[in-house]
């Protein structure tokens, strides 16, 4: 395992619109560079980890375990990596990984296959087709290039770490990656599939494209005779029916409480007060213009948990039926949704058969 890994992290993110470099931008709980030191840790395949930088100050107040070692950048990203291997020429590595901090989301099953496709070249570098069609630009000409022949190349980029050292030191152009080196010296580089997942970080919103919220809803109504009992928007028989200004549908309450919860819109009172417009109003009359409202704004849902609290009805008997119509009512599938009776041990109004409550919890994300 004579493996080094390289992280570059110098750069002044000029595209990235804000006030701190975006290698140390928060990411899905953690700053951007920290996915790609934990992965390179935790794939066990190296003995030490390089992470080159221009903010030193800044790495000083990390606590990292003493295989990662932090050195200075130098101005362009070869630069950096000529750096890297300077500093790395010392420990007589066999290979050596080059890797923008700014994509972490990479898999260790790629650092795997570039390792093993390493045995048997010089230069490993993954590859993706370009999605998009690509024009190039000469003077004031556009050109075509064919989508066909158009690869992408990513990082991690790996190879042995002499032949890279070598033609690292000698060459003199600024590159934006170290395939470019082989290639301009017709050196064979294997390459093998990358990863679409794997995209470079460059603007602000590769990666504030979404946010999860939760929220919590709870209802309770009254069981009163004379009345027909709703729930989840199904009509169940029953010797009572929920009382209240609507249809008293708990479920539907709950999803829409939930909802505004997760939204910070206040609550259901705010939207359908105990006015005359909305007496008897039936609840899937309520969560209409709510979800609608949701949808329109990016959000969507991604998943429902009910539960219902109430001695009778059983919840079995009704489940499919009450997830099918909760199912229609919000668009969700409906592995989405999911309900649970819970009984109350006879105790209390519910238990009595007086009462149904019920509490909901859901996860929605908002797309830009
Ligand atoms: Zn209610």
């Amino acid at each position: 395992m004579n493996n080094f890994f390289v992280i570059l992290a110098a750069g002044k993110s000029k595209r990235f619109n804000k006030k701190i470099a975006k290698q140390f931008y928060n990411y899905r709980n953690k700053e951007i560079i920290d996915h790609s030191i934990d992965k390179s840790l935790n794939s066990k395949l190296f003995k030490k980890v390089i992470i080159v930088t221009n903010n030193l100050n800044y790495f000083k107040k990390k606590e990292y375990p003493s295989i990662i070692k932090v050195i200075k950048g130098g101005k362009e990203r070869s630069d950096s990596s000529l750096n890297a291997l300077k500093y790395l020429k010392k420990y007589k590595p066999k290979n050596v990984f080059i890797h923008d901090a700014a994509r972490p989301n990479f898999s260790i099953k790629l650092l795997k296959n570039i390792l093993k496709n390493l045995k048997r070249n010089k230069a490993v570098v993954p590859i993706i087709k370009s999605k998009d069609s690509i024009k190039y630009k000469v003077k004031n000409q556009i050109f075509n290039l064919n989508r066909k022949n158009s690869l992408l190349t990513q990082t991690p980029q790996a190879f042995r770490f002499k032949e890279l050292y070598n033609l690292a030191i000698n060459h003199k152009n600024k590159v934006s990656d170290e395939a470019t080196i082989f290639i301009n010296n017709n050196i064979k580089v294997k390459f093998i599939p990358g990863e679409n997942k794997n995209n470079k970080i460059t603007y602000l919103n590769d990666v504030e494209f979404s946010k999860t919220y939760f929220g919590i809803g709870f209802d309770i109504h009254k069981l009163i005779k004379h009345k027909k009992l709703y729930l989840g928007g199904v009509k169940i028989p029953f010797h009572s029916g929920l009382k209240g200004h609507s249809d008293g549908d708990v479920i539907l309450h709950a999803i829409i409480d939930a909802i505004l919860g997760a939204t910070r819109k206040k609550d259901i009172g705010t939207y359908f007060p105990n006015k005359k417009k909305f007496k008897d109003i039936r609840s899937p009359k309520m969560l209409k213009p709510i979800i609608n409202n949701l949808y329109k704004s990016n959000f969507s849902i991604n998943n429902l948990d009910i539960n219902l609290i109430c001695e009778q009805p059983k919840v079995s008997k009704y489940r499919d039926k009450i997830i099918n119509s909760i199912s229609k009512l919000t668009t969700l599938s409906k592995d989405q949704i999911n309900l649970k009776g819970k009984t109350v041990e006879k105790l209390g109004l519910i238990g009595k058969e007086k009462a149904i409550a019920c509490e909901v919890i859901i996860s929605i994300t908002k797309y830009d």
